[in-house]
């Protein structure tokens, strides 16, 4: 953290007390009118507001360094009203941290912004209700709140790590929350079982925001970050494996998990030094068509559908003059469990537009994003994003290579249910354990154009081209090389599609194709990031 504090705007330095800390003195301060406990910044301890008198309730844990570019003090404005960080909870779960920041207006209201990773969620109390308690819910369950019909995408338990500045309530490290995820359409709710598990929740609406939409200031290491920005620098830094040495790219804080592409071996980054958990030796080397850290220009339009603009707000076109650069910080080999079928998945992060999944199968070359926008349930299929889309095929798959960095802590052993739905050539993918459900649309990319932002040679398959003599009529020599390249060509076809007959995988290098040109193919086109995301 810089010590240089960010200077608020004027309509921000509202005060409503300041208290010497009863355990080193330090002034101790209550912005917010609802703010019960303020931690010392100096010696962590929480200083407890009841009336006119403050007391020492222990001290907090010190808060992860998670790359946050956020800070207490940072501000920004939503809905053109003005806001300041006040305090923090950083939370622990199963796949890695999280921040929820108690932000407060320039009104006096307060709202919390919660950060997982890049992904910035504004939330606030909503209606109170009497839904049911944490146990009986599950992942996929339907319930009735305030006249729409929600569902649930997420359900976990998570630790509170440590505190910074103020809080509405007594937070302490090692406090257990309960919390579940539930999504209708654009509609984002989180039911916080802060009564314990067994009462009703507390209900927070939330809106996707971004970092950028809040106009935000004051941030951690802005001159740093703006040095790198100005010498072209990718936002990319690497570690250092701590089995190996091998320098691992990887996002500061994004990446919650990290597998050595050299020794295997996968890395924890949610402390704060990187650990060795395990090596994997049943993971098997897989030769890839593009390596970590290979980067990619890509105008926005051309990433159409799965644009960010486009999934935001589908009658948007995306910006033709707007451009992102990706970096493929994550590489897996995933296979169809119980059947032969394999493909490669490319995990790519942009500083400007976030992640996005490039995934190479037998039939070609699929782009895909994850919706902000939960799918209606219409007869056997779905209905999103203004089209229906039927179910195609269901799935297990299973992730047999990982590396790179990953958001979510990749499981080599743990299969997915993978339900695919399509709509001409795209698929969306719902990809479900009993932690979450998530879904991702897919839509075909040629190879030429893939390779064309990577900046790579074409690669035409097997084929050896022989320069042509110059100046020389084409003499039979010539048509006959011909021929017999295009015999090669209907060779290789036959023999692929022959010694792969077994798999479906190699009756779509023969007959997928076709079916990927009209637009249904009953195989398995569809996209799967074999992952968990909060
Ligand atoms: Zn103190
Ligand atoms: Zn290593």
């Amino acid at each position: 953290m810089t010590d240089s504090k960010p200077k608020r705007p004027k309509n921000l330095d509202v005060l409503s007390a300041s208290a010497s800390c009863p355990s080193c003195g330090a002034p101790v301060k209550f912005s917010a009118i609802t703010s019960v406990m303020s931690v010392c910044e100096y010696c962590q301890t929480t200083v407890v507001r009841k009336g006119e008198g403050f007391t020492a309730q222990g001290k907090q844990s010190l808060v992860l360094e998670d790359y946050s570019p956020l800070q207490i003090g940072a501000h920004g404005e939503f809905r053109k009203m003005a806001f300041t960080l006040v305090g923090r909870v950083q939370y622990q779960y199963e796949h890695g941290t999280w921040n929820e920041w108690r932000i407060q207006f320039s009104n006096g209201k307060t709202a919390w912004l919660s950060e997982d990773g890049g992904d910035y969620t504004l939330t606030n109390n909503a209606k109170p209700s009497d839904l049911p308690d944490y146990h009986s819910l599950a992942v996929n369950h339907r319930f009735p709140y305030s006249d729409d019909e929600y569902t649930v995408t997420d359900k976990r338990t998570a630790t509170i790590i440590g505190c910074q500045g103020e809080l509405p309530r007594l937070n302490q490290s090692g406090e257990e929350l309960y919390a579940i995820d539930a999504r209708y359409q654009r509609k984002f709710i989180t039911l916080d079982y802060e009564n314990g598990p067994d009462n009703s929740p507390v209900v927070f609406l939330g809106v996707a925001t971004s970092l950028e939409q809040l106009k935000m200031q004051g941030l951690k290491d802005e001159q740093a970050r703006n040095k790198t920005n100005l010498t072209g620098e990718k936002p990319i830094t690497k570690l250092d494996c701590p089995n190996c040495g091998y320098p691992v790219p990887h996002v500061k804080g994004a990446s919650t998990c990290l597998m050595c592409p050299a020794c295997r071996g996968e890395i924890d980054l949610s402390s704060d030094t990187a650990k060795l958990v395990t090596v994997h030796s049943i993971m098997q080397g897989a030769k890839t068509t593009l390596a970590l850290g290979d980067s990619a220009r890509i105008i926005e339009s051309e990433l159409d559908s799965v644009s960010t603009t486009r999934l935001n707000d589908p009658t948007q076109e995306a910006p033709s003059n707007k451009h992102h650069d990706y970096t493929i910080i994550g590489i897996m080999r995933l296979i169809e469990v119980g059947e032969s079928g394999a493909w490669t998945e490319y995990f790519l992060y942009s500083k400007t537009d976030g992640f996005l999944w490039l995934a190479e199968e037998s039939n070609g070359w699929f782009v895909a994003r994850m919706l902000n926008e939960l799918p209606e349930k219409s007869g056997g299929g779905i209905q999103v994003l203004g089209k229906t889309w039927r179910r195609a095929d269901s799935y297990h798959n299973r992730v047999t290579y990982a590396a790179g960095a990953f958001n979510w802590q990749v499981n080599l052993s743990d299969s997915m249910k993978l339900i695919d739905y399509r709509n001409r050539q795209e698929v969306i993918t719902s990809e479900q354990n009993a932690e979450e459900i998530t879904y991702t649309l897919a839509k075909p990319v040629s190879a030429q154009r893939v390779y064309h932002w990577f900046g790579k040679e074409v690669k035409l398959p097997e084929l050896e081209v022989r320069p042509v003599p110059q100046k020389e009529p084409m003499g039979l020599h010539i048509k006959l090389m011909i021929l017999g390249a295009i015999l090669i060509v209907i060779l290789i076809l036959v023999k692929s599609c022959d010694s792969n007959s077994v798999s479906r995988a190699g009756a779509r290098i023969g007959m997928g194709l076709i079916d990927y040109w009209l637009g249904d193919s009953n195989g398995r086109t569809g996209f799967s990031p074999s992952g968990s995301h909060k």
